[in-house]
């Protein structure tokens, strides 16, 4: 069957996503609580199962704690570092602004890092010349799923003694050299934002090994309420509580929960999904001179999040495309022409050469699991006849 529109994306809601909303619902506990608890278990669970990494079979090593977006889960992390006014973050220009935006909160700087332009993930041969005194974290994004070269990064932040908080909003599930991506960084943040491999509507994970980052960001998200002596000195349910930070109101609800607990048990499909979305892509635009296809790294796994091609005509192509029915997008408007930021961080366009090439050729097409065939060649019909 085909589709007179062709979404750019659509989430996958099965009945068996329904009847779990329906259920927490009726359970009578429709904020944080029981769904939740569920859903940072079977996460951490996921992360850990997937690894021959021995070090983390015991999850109690492993904290996933859930917020209502990514955006919170990046803020809690760099809150739980220590991150402090005219602090710097290296990151990509190549992101969402979600990944600068957070710095800023602090009145800290987000040091903005050329991307390659294969991958088009942080350059890491450009970090170091960025590095100050002041330079308390780097924020790897893993572009359209792909992991960026941890190793390198790992390398320089030990050398420097800095953090590395993951972007991992289109990371799951990604592998880099066979390990799952949330094992890796010091804090790792995924988002189940309703575009996102996983959606849960809005949401965010943050996960980590350091039980003192995990206990920070979990009373953080709830206003830096402490249960702690709650929990020594009182029978549970009692109505004492410790405020012992300044913290936020970032936490989820059961609703969202148990709208995760389903996703988590089909995402492993619905990669298998956009896998074979993506390879027939890659199939069909081989042989076309005019259209780049993604550049995937031998020891890298994607999660297809994103199918980002790249043309010479992108205005004009993407024009097309939505003439024919097809939407098309962009990812991303890089950081450092936002007006805002060009404003107050005083960032110049021509030091990050390769981020403009990316983001004037990029195009993202259409990728997921309810994504029919037919629209698929139609798609591909369609590109066929539009790029340049
Ligand atoms: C979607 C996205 C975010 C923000 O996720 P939310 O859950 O909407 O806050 C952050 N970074 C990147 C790279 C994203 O694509």
């Amino acid at each position: 069957m085909r589709n007179k529109n062709i979404l750019f994306h659509k989430t996958h809601i099965g009945q068996e996503e329904i009847d779990a909303v329906v259920e927490a619902m009726k359970s009578g506990w429709v904020t944080m609580g029981p769904k939740t608890i569920e859903f940072e278990r079977v996460f951490s669970e996921y992360i850990f199962k997937n690894t021959d990494n021995q070090i983390l079979l015991n999850t109690d090593f492993l904290h996933s704690v859930s917020c209502n977006s990514a955006t919170a889960a990046l803020h809690l992390a760099l809150k739980a570092i220590g991150l402090k006014k005219d602090d710097e973050v290296i990151l990509p220009t190549n992101t969402f602004i979600a990944t600068a935006e957070v710095v800023g909160y602090f009145d800290a700087k987000p040091v903005l890092c050329d991307v390659e332009y294969d991958t088009h993930n942080i350059d890491c041969s450009k970090i170091e010349a960025l590095i100050t005194p002041k330079t308390k974290a780097i924020m790897p994004v893993h572009f359209a799923g792909q992991p960026c070269d941890m190793d390198k990064i790992i390398q320089i932040a030990k050398k420097h003694n800095i953090k590395i908080i993951e972007d991992a909003a289109h990371a799951l599930p990604s592998k880099y050299k066979g390990q799952l991506v949330g094992q890796i960084g010091d804090i790792t943040c995924f988002s189940f934002y309703a575009t996102k491999t996983l959606s849960t509507g809005e949401g965010g994970m943050a996960v980590t090994k350091n039980p003192d980052f995990a206990k920070s960001m979990r009373i953080n998200r709830l206003h830096g309420i402490s249960r702690d002596a709650w929990d020594r000195y009182t029978s549970k349910g009692s109505w004492f509580y410790e405020v012992v930070d300044n913290g936020y109101k970032y936490n989820t609800t059961d609703l969202n929960s148990a709208l995760g607990i389903v996703q988590l048990k089909k995402l492993e499909w619905m990669k298998e999904q956009r896998e074979k979305i993506a390879n027939r892509y890659n199939e069909a635009f081989e042989k076309i001179d005019h259209v780049v296809t993604p550049f995937i790294k031998e020891d890298r796994e994607t999660s297809w999040h994103l199918y980002v091609i790249k043309v010479s005509n992108r205005n004009e192509f993407i024009e097309n495309l939505k003439k024919e029915g097809v939407n098309a997008s962009v990812h991303f408007i890089p950081v450092h022409k936002q007006p805002y930021y060009k404003n107050k961080y005083n960032y110049q366009d021509s030091d990050y050469p390769v981020a403009n090439k990316v983001y004037e050729e990029s195009v993202s097409l259409p990728i997921y699991p309810d994504l029919s065939e037919d629209d698929l060649e139609y798609i591909i019909e369609k590109v066929i006849k539009y790029a340049k």
